[in-house]
């Protein structure tokens, strides 16, 4: 599958002569089968553990996606007035040097999924920052006004940056 975000490592083992077990190190999924199996088994197998992996990954996905929803509505209030209609906020897998894209159109909201494993203030940049976007769809003096409502934006910019996400604005992958 071109689009798992892990790879998968098969270690067959003369010791084990039943069982295979299955964990996720890093990025990569580590599958132990007893030695002997057959290739058609072992793929059948991983089949099965790569299936369950990538059901058990898109419900913890769509629980973020909920919670991102929720906190996104939170921004809107705070900052916006309540103003701004959002149509959905989602992580996506695909943006790895651009934290963030922003549908004006149909007010679709998109984040790296690199965004999970750093600080929530960090997020709440790149959601106030897609937000404003609702109402301005360009880096103008006024887009950074509303951003700047934002007190942790500087901050989160420079952190973006560190992290080697371009300017804390987005940019072409
Ligand atoms: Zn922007």
């Amino acid at each position: 599958m071109p689009d798992d975000p892990w790879k998968v490592h098969l270690i067959r083992s003369p010791r084990r002569t039943q069982t295979y077990s299955a964990r996720l190190v890093g990025d990569v999924l580590e599958v132990r089968v007893p030695a002997g199996l057959g290739l058609d088994r072992e793929r059948q197998i991983i089949d099965q553990l790569v299936a369950k992996l990538r059901a058990r990954v898109a419900r913890s996905q769509r629980l973020g996606d909920a919670d991102l929803m929720k906190r996104a509505q939170g921004l809107n209030l705070r900052y916006f007035d309540g103003k701004l209609r959002i149509n959905s906020v989602r992580f996506v897998t695909n943006q790895h040097s651009r934290f963030g894209s922003c549908t004006s159109g149909t007010a679709d909201i998109r984040l790296s999924d690199r965004l999970i494993r750093m600080p929530l203030w960090v997020q709440d940049y790149v959601l106030v920052h897609e937000l404003a976007h609702l109402a301005e769809p360009n880096h103008s003096p006024r887009f950074w006004e509303m951003v700047h409502r934002y007190k942790l934006a500087e901050r989160a910019i420079g952190y973006l940056m560190a992290s080697g996400m371009n300017e804390g604005i987005e940019a072409p992958d």
